[in-house]
Order: C-alpha cells, then sequence, then structure tokens
C-alpha cells in the first residue's frame, strides 16, 4: 500500500476565537466571534474538534479555515451506540433538558437512569414534562403511574422542572425561560416530542441551516448531524439526533451512587468504604432511608440499576 502525505493549508491569517456548531468527518462550521460562520478543516496534530468546543481558527483561504487549537473542555455530553458504548456528541454545556412524556410512557426507572448519566458527565439535568394536556387528562380518570407521578418529588429534589405542551395550553414558555441565556441538550425516547420542542423556541430553524448549508458550500444532513443553533432570546440550544433514544452505557457503581445527589450527603459515613447500600450492616445511606431523609423508591431504584450495572 502507497502511504499518502496529505498537504495541510497554512494560515494566511491572525488566529481568532469560535465555537464549533457542527462537526462531520474532518470538517465543520466554526461561529467566529465576529459573527462569520467559517468552513473549517481540521488539522490531524489537532484533531476533531466536536459541537460545543471552543476552538482557534486561522483563515487558509478565501472562504475557508483551520481549526490550529481546541480548548479545554468544561463537560462532554455522551450518549450510547447501538453496542452501548460511550460516543462523544457535544462539549461545554450548561445542561440536559431530559425530555419525558405521558406517550410513550417512560419506564419504570428510565428517569433516574438519565439523571446519573447527566451526573456523571458533569452536566446539570432538568426535566420537560411535554403533552401534558395528556397527563392532566389522564389524572382526571384515574391516578398516574409511576414515574409520572413522582414529578413532583424530583422538583423537591432540587430538579427543575418545564411543564409543556406543543399542542395548547400550558405551552412551552416554561422550557424556553430554563433555555434562556444557557446553552442546552434536549435528550429523551423517541416520540416524547423533541423535535415539535425545538422548532417550537428556533422558528428560525429553516434559516439557520440554511445558513450553515451555504457555510459549507454543501447541504447539512441535519438528521444525522449534532447542530447548535441560536435561540432568538440568548443560548443555544445543540440539537443531536438518537441522543438517549436507545438507552445509555453502561453504568458503574461509583457513577450510580454519585448520581444519586438524595445520597450525597450520607455518602462516605457507611461503615465499610466499599458499601454499596444493599445488605451492608452500618450502611448510612440505608439509615437515611428508615429515617425518613431518603425517599425509599429512590433507594429501591438504586438497587434495581445496581443489580443491572457492574
Ligand atoms: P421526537 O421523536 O422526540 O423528536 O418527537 P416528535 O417531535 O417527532 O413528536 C412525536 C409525536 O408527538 C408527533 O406526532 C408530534 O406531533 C406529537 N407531539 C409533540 N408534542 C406534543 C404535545 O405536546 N402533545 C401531543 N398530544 N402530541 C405532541
Ligand atoms: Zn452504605
Amino acid at each position: 500500500m502507497t502511504a499518502w502525505r496529505v498537504e495541510e493549508p497554512e494560515p494566511i491569517s491572525a488566529l481568532e476565537k469560535g465555537i464549533v456548531l457542527t462537526s462531520y468527518g474532518s470538517r465543520g462550521i466554526v461561529a467566529l466571534e465576529s459573527g462569520v460562520r467559517l468552513a473549517c478543516k481540521y488539522r490531524r496534530s489537532v484533531g476533531r474538534p466536536i459541537c460545543g468546543d471552543r476552538v482557534i481558527t486561522a483563515m487558509t483561504g478565501d472562504r475557508e479555515g483551520m481549526v490550529e487549537e481546541i480548548l479545554p473542555r468544561d463537560n462532554v455530553f455522551a450518549r450510547a451506540d447501538s453496542r452501548q458504548r460511550k460516543q462523544l456528541v457535544a462539549s461545554n454545556l450548561d445542561q440536559v433538558l431530559i425530555v419525558i412524556a405521558p406517550q410513550p410512557e417512560p419506564s419504570l426507572d428510565l428517569i433516574e437512569r438519565y439523571l446519573v448519566a447527566s451526573h456523571s458527565l458533569g452536566v446539570n439535568p432538568a426535566l420537560v414534562l411535554n403533552k401534558a394536556e395528556l397527563h392532566q387528562a389522564s389524572t382526571e380518570t384515574q391516578d398516574p403511574q409511576p414515574p409520572l407521578a413522582r414529578l413532583e418529588s424530583y422538583s423537591v429534589l432540587g430538579y427543575p422542572l418545564a411543564t409543556t405542551s406543543c399542542k395548547g395550553p400550558p405551552g412551552i414558555g416554561a422550557m424556553q425561560d430554563l433555555l434562556h441565556n444557557r446553552t442546552s441538550i434536549l435528550a429523551g425516547q423517541s416520540g416524547v416530542g423533541k423535535s415539535s420542542l425545538i422548532n417550537g423556541v428556533i422558528p428560525d430553524l429553516d434559516l439557520q441551516t440554511g445558513a450553515l448549508s451555504r457555510a459549507t458550500g454543501k447541504g447539512i444532513h441535519t438528521t444525522t448531524t449534532t447542530t447548535m443553533y441560536s435561540l432568538p432570546d440568548g443560548g443555544d440550544l445543540i440539537d443531536s439526533p438518537g441522543v438517549w433514544e436507545y438507552g445509555l452505557w453502561q453504568l458503574s457503581q461509583p457513577e450510580l451512587e454519585q448520581g444519586f445527589i438524595d445520597f450525597l450527603p450520607h455518602l462516605g459515613q457507611c461503615r465499610f468504604n466499599n458499601c454499596v447500600h444493599k445488605t451492608e450492616p452500618d450502611c448510612a445511606v440505608k439509615e437515611a432511608v428508615e429515617a425518613g431523609e431518603i425517599r425509599p423508591w429512590r433507594h429501591h431504584a438504586y438497587l434495581r440499576l445496581l443489580s443491572q450495572s457492574c
């Protein structure tokens, strides 16, 4: 086989900072601080940035640049691929909005799984209950089943909760409040309404996609590419197809216990320092459950996730 040495272009301008809006293969689009959207290639020595990365660029041609450096990331959001391996999706997020809905109904421990995954990535989770009008309709006839019956408890634990509908009252204002001036990503099962919510909060979605396509000189496949959009009132929303629709990667026991924020004050206080809070004696977590400081159903959810992990 012949090894081809690919010539990389030299910079012809001063360095300029920017944020990667979308990244595909060995190229992407960077929003420069000047407002220009620059199509960039990546240097082999620098590597491939992901959506949300802060980068240093230089022009290498008329309308093309090169990413010269990827600045350190605050956090990296990941999803699982079909083999439950972690795949990097986007960086430097303020929060992940976990979208749930009465239809399709979340499975028993789905919310806990999402919360633990968010914490393990160092990204703050918030909950969005979409299709709220269906939720209200079902409470009139019968009590909603867990986990939707427990949404108030998540608020008490400190997780922001927005109740929305794309089909009528209460609308999507509560989610817009959460998005304001932050960088967010939507995650959740297929069919809960993520695309509808994105279309609702980004009225000029088609325009922004068109601008990105023009910057590359070719069409962008927004159905397969992670893309950052600007929100009209300030903030950014990352649209990434298939985030957490197909489950999550395997979570380890330390990731699990750190992801239950109500356990945190009690961790490190069990008799055994390798306590997994299951059957061990003098377990501070179990004592907190008995004392009413941790809700029993949270401990049960933890135990179920523990039996599926490790
Ligand atoms: P995604 O797969 O999470 O992106 O979900 P979509 O946005 O494609 O929505 C799935 C289906 O739910 C579509 O038929 C939407 O019209 C519908 N849908 C979205 N939001 C709502 C809502 O608030 N209420 C109701 N009843 N249906 C909704
Ligand atoms: Zn313990």
